[in-house]
């Protein structure tokens, strides 16, 4: 185990500015808070994060870094609080264990492979700084290393989500070093025959072919050398895992995989990266096709690097990166390794700079804003906590009660969320639950909210809704489902037409009648031409005429008109969008509702739809019946049109209060409804004005409050919640 005085020395060797302090303190604080806890092994729990705190100090990562490592379980797994940390440490450290804590308990919902994606994403987007996601990665690593204490089926199940989760973030945060070690280890659990045969055959090929590890080294160390080049050279065995993975992409046998040696040349300048790679292929046949440069056209996590294959000496294939000390810093540690080049600027005049990538995807824009940071910033602790994660920045992720992660767009809904389950979930929602709570169907989802859709049946899809979803597919289907809703509106309409017809002629509507006439009117089938009959496109007379009756003038005018007359009737005069046509509604009383506000809607079985605005206290007792609500938003008022408030003035009781009371409301066009005038109870001197305003909308209700709160009488104005 290491030493107190070895990590802060440590840290100190390649930070002098390193918190001497905050280490120590995390140090004790940290080896106190986990006692006698014990790990799987059997040794101190401490000894845990301790390692996790070396691992990130040959990282060579700042102070902040190292205690928030030391720390990282604390509030997850001790009795210490995230306040407790706060005080003790400050804001900062506080913030970095709060995401270490929030993302350890992502570690407990249940993972789908093809969840990984989303859950890598996921990770990222809850990693507001890139400290987190760095101790993170360590802390991996560290559980990784001694995975081989926990239970079996435990540790197929870490090997698994290493695997799929945290060696492909080390990859992409260009931690090559971290991503290798975890898939080795992760592969050895996952796949221990192919591991083991891989690690054996490596084992043979190491004593068959001696030093030609070394041989090649040395050869190519001279090459270089004799044309004036300094540089150094490293021969390294393929990892077993990366063996293993190419194998299985090119089908290969153990025997025909002949490349398993790599070299690595590291130079001081771009320049001698490209004479190195000439010296190579002088003196080394290439492979056609298989050389690549990363330099001018780097890879996506900011990888830059010549690769090219030759047939080296004793004629096996040898694979030989070329690139400089700097690329090879960031290729091993990556974001770790970003943090320490402060003299960026100077090292970009003397050697090569760091390139951005020209075409960059969205997913590593947030590198080239690392890199920018680090070429303005003058010290990379400054670089770091200036650095945010914006990875992912346009995604919301969010969970179903299962644990399956859905991403939607930034800005979506439940109603989003449902429609991208399945169509015929939106279809038939009617409201939701978020994180266990009911909300509205208007709610922008949050990362990480676990969401229950509630569905009915009997729902359709409000039209209003296109407006509120965000994805394409909601609002697709939306349209959907409206247009059929309103075709099947109006084959009713037709029908009821056709029938009444009938009626007058003494005769009743017979499907099989009516379906035999359709062709002759030039219809697919019966709801296609009652449709079209209850549009106007089609006379109801006509089919009658092709169903071999005679159809009177004066009839059809009348049956029209009663038709006509029906349909205005019910009509509602609220300019309310959400609702279907032809529902009741009414404004709740107790509170009023005016344009402008949020309003929710309660349906009430046989009478309609209730408009409550959202902060009305009598919306609780629907609680537990969320099938009642309906997500409603204001339309289009009619001019001049006003909507009931209902407000109370705390007024002292004085001569003249009331007056002027009623004088603001006059001079702003407000009209009063009801007034009611009560004692208020308890405070002398003072009494209360309860009145329905009648206003035009939010807008013309603050400008009426607003003035009132102005007067001197006046002690308090506030809305009545019900
Ligand atoms: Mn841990």
């Amino acid at each position: 185990m290491m030493r107190q005085y070895e990590l802060v020395e440590k840290v100190a060797r390649y930070d002098p500015q390193a918190d001497e302090d905050l280490l120590n303190r995390a140090y004790v604080y940290a080896m106190k808070a986990h006692g006698n806890q014990v790990r799987a092994s059997g040794e101190a729990y401490f000894n845990h994060p301790l390692e996790v705190a070396a691992i990130l100090t040959d990282m060579k990562l700042d102070s902040a870094t190292i205690a928030a490592a030391l720390l990282h379980d604390t509030v997850e797994d001790t009795e210490a609080t995230q306040q407790e940390i706060a005080d003790k440490f400050g804001y900062e450290i506080a913030s970095l264990v709060d995401g270490l804590t929030k993302i350890a308990k992502l570690d407990m919902v249940t993972k789908e492979a093809t969840q990984a994606e989303n859950l890598r994403k996921l990770l990222l987007a809850m990693s507001r700084d890139v400290r987190v996601l760095l101790v993170k990665l360590a802390d991996r690593l560290h559980n990784m290393r001694t995975l081989h204490h926990v239970k079996p089926e435990k540790r197929h199940r870490i090997a698994q989500e290493t695997m799929e989760i945290y060696a492909p973030l080390a990859g992409r945060m260009g931690m090559q070093l971290v991503r290798e070690e975890m898939e080795d280890i992760s592969f050895s659990v996952l796949n221990p025959e192919a591991s083991k045969l891989i690690l054996e055959r490596l084992a043979r090929l190491r004593s068959e072919s001696g030093d030609l590890l070394r041989a090649i080294e040395k050869e190519l160390n001279e090459a270089l050398a004799s044309h004036g080049i300094k540089a150094e050279v490293k021969g390294r065995e393929k990892r077993p895992y990366s063996i293993w993975r190419k194998m299985e992409r090119k089908h290969l046998s153990l025997d025909q995989l002949s490349d398993i040696f790599g070299f690595r040349v590291l130079v001081n300048t771009v320049d001698e990266c490209y004479l190195a790679l000439g010296i190579v292929h002088q003196k080394w046949l290439a492979v056609p096709g298989r050389f690549k440069d990363y330099i001018s056209s780097p890879k996506q996590n900011d990888y830059r690097s010549i690769h090219t294959i030759v047939i080296g000496p004793h004629s096996q294939r040898v694979e030989v990166q070329i690139r400089t000390y700097m690329m090879h810093d960031i290729a091993e540690r990556g974001v770790a390794a970003h943090a320490l080049y402060k003299d960026i600027r100077e090292a970009a005049k003397a050697k090569d700079g760091v390139r951005i990538p020209a075409a960059e995807s969205n997913a590593y824009r947030w590198l080239r804003h690392l890199m920018e940071v680090l070429q303005e910033g003058d010290s990379p602790k400054e670089f770091l906590e200036h650095t945010r994660l914006e990875l992912f920045h346009d995604q919301v992720f969010c969970f179903t009660p299962k644990g399956k992660l859905i991403a939607l767009p930034r800005g979506a809904t439940p109603i989003d969320f449902a429609y991208a389950l399945h169509t015929s979930i939106g279809d038939s929602c009617v409201g939701c639950k978020i994180n266990g709570r009911t909300a509205t169907l208007v709610t922008k989802l949050q990362n990480g909210d676990e969401v229950v859709i509630i569905r009915s049946d009997a729902a359709s899809p409000p039209p209003a809704w296109e407006a509120i979803a965000v994805t394409g597919k909601a609002k697709a289907a939306i349209r959907r489902a409206t247009r059929a809703d309103i075709r099947k509106q109006y084959a009713g309409i037709g029908r009821e037409l056709v029938e009444k017809l009938l009626a007058r002629q003494g005769k009743t509507f017979s499907e099989k009648e009516a379906s035999a006439a359709v062709p002759r009117v030039g219809h697919k089938n019966l709801d296609d031409a009652m449709a079209a009959i209850g549009r106007g496109d089609l006379a109801a007379a006509d089919l009658l005429k092709a169903m071999g009756l005679a159809v009177d003038a004066k009839d059809l005018r009348a049956v029209r008109k009663k038709a006509a007359s029906k349909s205005e009737e019910g009509k509602f005069s609220l300019p309310v969008r959400g609702a279907a046509a032809n529902t009741a509604l009414k404004i709740f009383h107790a509170t009023g509702a005016v344009p402008g506000e949020r309003i929710v809607g309660i349906v009430t079985p046989g009478e309609g739809i209730t408009i409550y605005p959202i902060f009305a206290a009598a919306l609780e007792q629907f609680d537990q019946e969320p099938e009642r609500w309906v997500d409603l938003t204001w339309g289009v008022a009619e001019e001049g049109q006003r909507f009931p408030a209902r407000i109370s003035i705390i007024l002292a009781n004085e001569v003249g209060a009331l007056a002027q009371v009623t004088q603001v409301i006059g001079e702003h066009g407000g009209n009063i409804d009801e007034l009611t005038l009560q004692a208020r109870h308890g405070i002398r001197d003072f009494f209360e004005l309860v009145i329905l305003l009648e206003v035009f909308d939010i807008r013309h209700l603050n400008e009426i409050m607003n003035e009132l709160k102005g007067k001197p009488l006046v002690s308090e104005v506030n809305r009545v919640t019900g």
